[in-house]
């Protein structure tokens, strides 16, 4: 088991397997379920809380201090994530600790966000410390983003894309925007070319054209087919990528409380066996053994969503 995905650290988990970072040390930086968004598609459920308030919702001082403790256990990852349960850069001071861990580890950080605040001078300032900014943008026009994204009223997708277009001026590292498409929402094809005229203006580095392959916040929510993202592909041209799973093999764990640990980063997303065998370094026929009995105790749940089955912690223990 990786430690970061004991009880000790209650800031971190992982490193869990990210199809685009490789095995990512999760840095959760706003409270279960704080966002400007509450996209139908999410995949650690429904927001309860919208809000475009930037604060210091979890103290730097003690996400550096674990930081510090989860480096000296010497666990290989490959990318920092500031990402977790909500938005990231509504953390108010998500610049002192991107610096705080540049000054420990020359691990590269990555920042996940829904570029719904990147039109922040401070947001935009923020971030550029980072080695890779991954922004989504999944509608463009206002009744599409309204639809996938569900934003917190005072927000424009217009005013977001000028946002991404001036953050590419000034930032020197990479941009990876991804598009989740969902069918029938954002995938027509009129949005797909108001889509492709606005990715040329912000000028990512790659595009990640993603689908739903979680189960999703809402029931009626479906994936495009793989035929239907290459053909999106094609519009794209030579920087998208269809991103798909992580495949690396993980070292094998260290000891620790497995089943806590389990909990805690199924609280972040739903995963499969197969993606926490990877992540955990624990050989499914092991895993078995531990995810029985939570499921049993009620504190997760099974469902199935397309062709797998996707552990998940029940609501009651969401928040817990
Ligand atoms: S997918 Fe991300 S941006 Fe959308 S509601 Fe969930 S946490 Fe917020």
């Amino acid at each position: 088991m990786t430690e970061a995905g004991v009880k000790k650290y209650r800031h971190l988990y992982g490193p869990v397997p990210s199809r685009r970072l490789g095995r990512s040390l999760g840095i959760d930086l706003v409270p279960h379920k704080i966002c400007t968004y509450d996209c139908i598609y999410c995949q650690i459920g429904k927001t309860t809380k919208w809000t475009l308030a930037r604060r210091e919702y979890i103290p730097v001082k003690e996400v550096l201090k674990e930081i510090k403790t989860f480096l000296s256990e010497k666990i290989p990852f490959d990318h920092f994530s500031l990402s977790g349960s909500g938005e990231p850069t509504l953390h108010s001071r998500i610049r002192p600790l991107i610096e705080g861990i540049k000054q420990m580890s020359q691990v590269p950080v990555a920042v996940i966000t829904n570029a719904s605040l990147l039109w922040m001078k401070t947001v935009q300032d923020d971030l550029l410390l980072a080695d890779v900014v991954l922004p989504s943008l999944d509608g463009v026009s206002s009744r599409i983003f309204e639809k996938i994204n569900r934003p917190h009223e005072k927000l424009s997708i217009e005013k977001i894309i000028e946002g991404l277009v001036e953050f590419r001026k000034m930032y020197r590292g990479q941009i990876w925007l991804e598009i989740l498409f969902c069918r029938g929402v954002n995938d027509t094809p009129s949005e797909l070319r108001k889509m492709k005229e606005a990715v040329d203006r912000i000028r990512p580095d790659l595009i990640h054209l993603n689908t739903v392959v979680r189960p999703p916040s809402e029931k009626w929510v479906t994936p495009l087919s793989q035929r239907e993202m290459e053909e999106i592909q094609s519009l794209f041209g030579a920087k998208a990528v269809i991103i798909s799973e992580f495949d690396r093999h993980p070292s094998p764990a260290s000891p620790g409380d497995v089943a806590e640990g389990i909990v805690r980063i199924l609280r972040r997303r739903p995963l499969s066996l197969s993606d926490l065998s990877k992540g955990l370094g624990i050989p499914r026929e092991d895993l078995e053994n531990y995810l029985a009995p939570l499921v049993k105790e009620g504190r997760i749940r099974s469902r199935t969503f397309g062709e797998s089955v996707y552990y998940e912690v029940a609501d009651d223990f969401k928040s817990s």
